[in-house]
């Protein structure tokens, strides 16, 4: 977009743009924002790729018009190539049942967050999420409430999350939850708030009401903590609170 507003800027004069694509939630403002804008749905065959407006502070004529509609058709390809690129890589990255970041992602995002944590010397918390006696769910009430229930306790957790938590389907019913520049006693404070959050929430299957709980654990990174240690910490809370009565969530020592 931005070499696109460049190079047409000497035939099509323009003070800013704005592109927006909902579907892979890009947004991009450049430039001061003016009185007067022409707007763009871009497609091409039956693939949808955004809108683009251009803004400045004098009308656009319909020379000008109709010159950037033709300039628009040399931009499509390039954007449809784009897009579907941007999807796949967001698809290989997210458990398209629960729409968290799956397993594959997960490595990469904490080794990344922990650098980044100790070079500016920030908090960094973890929070394992085990669903209690999920196997019991699946068998009483099928495999397809099993799956609402997995969707329902990610929508759960994601309410409770600011937006810079990151939260990761770790394994069949169990979720990781990366939680930036918190420390242990705020990371346990959101913890709570969501195995409340799960506990409260009524999940109704086939006209019956299906009681979830979940088991926490939380760990905090430490000075010298690696990867493996950081991680393990917070899964053993996890085992803890299972093995002392589940819905519970327990602190990494
Ligand atoms: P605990 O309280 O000790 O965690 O018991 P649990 O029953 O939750 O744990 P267990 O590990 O015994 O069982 C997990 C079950 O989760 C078994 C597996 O079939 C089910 N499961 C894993 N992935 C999925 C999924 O994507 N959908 C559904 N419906 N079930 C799944
Ligand atoms: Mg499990
Ligand atoms: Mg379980």
């Amino acid at each position: 977009m931005a070499i696109f507003s460049s190079k047409i800027n000497s035939l099509i004069p323009h003070n800013a743009y704005a592109y927006s694509n909902t579907l892979f939630d890009v947004e991009i403002n450049q430039g001061v924002m003016s009185k007067y804008s022409c707007s763009y749905a871009l497609k091409a065959g039956d693939q949808e790729l955004g809108e683009l407006t251009l803004m400045r502070s004098r009308e656009f004529t319909d020379d000008e018009l109709d010159l950037l509609e033709n300039l628009l058709c040399s931009l499509l390809y390039p954007l449809k190539n784009a897009t579907l690129y941007h999807q796949a890589l967001k698809m290989a990255a997210t458990d398209q049942l629960t729409q968290t970041l799956n397993r594959v992602s997960f490595n990469d995002t904490v080794k990344r967050e922990m650098n980044w944590a100790k070079l500016n010397a920030a908090d960094l918390s973890i929070i394992f999420l085990d669903i209690d006696h999920f196997k019991v769910i699946n068998d009483q009430y099928g495999h397809d409430c099993g799956d609402s229930t997995l969707v329902a306790v990610a929508k759960l957790i994601k309410e409770n999350l600011r937006k810079n938590d990151t939260i990761f389907r770790f394994g069949g019913e169990e979720f990781v939850i990366l939680v930036n520049q918190t420390d242990l006693a705020n990371a346990e404070l959101l913890a709570k708030r969501i195995r409340i959050a799960i506990e409260r929430n009524i999940l109704v299957y086939d006209m019956k009401p299906v009681k979830v709980t979940a088991s926490l654990g939380v760990s905090s990174l430490r000075s010298d903590d690696n990867f493996d240690a950081f991680i393990k910490r917070a899964d053993n809370a996890m085992y803890k609170a299972k093995r002392s009565g589940r819905n519970r969530v327990f602190l990494a020592q």
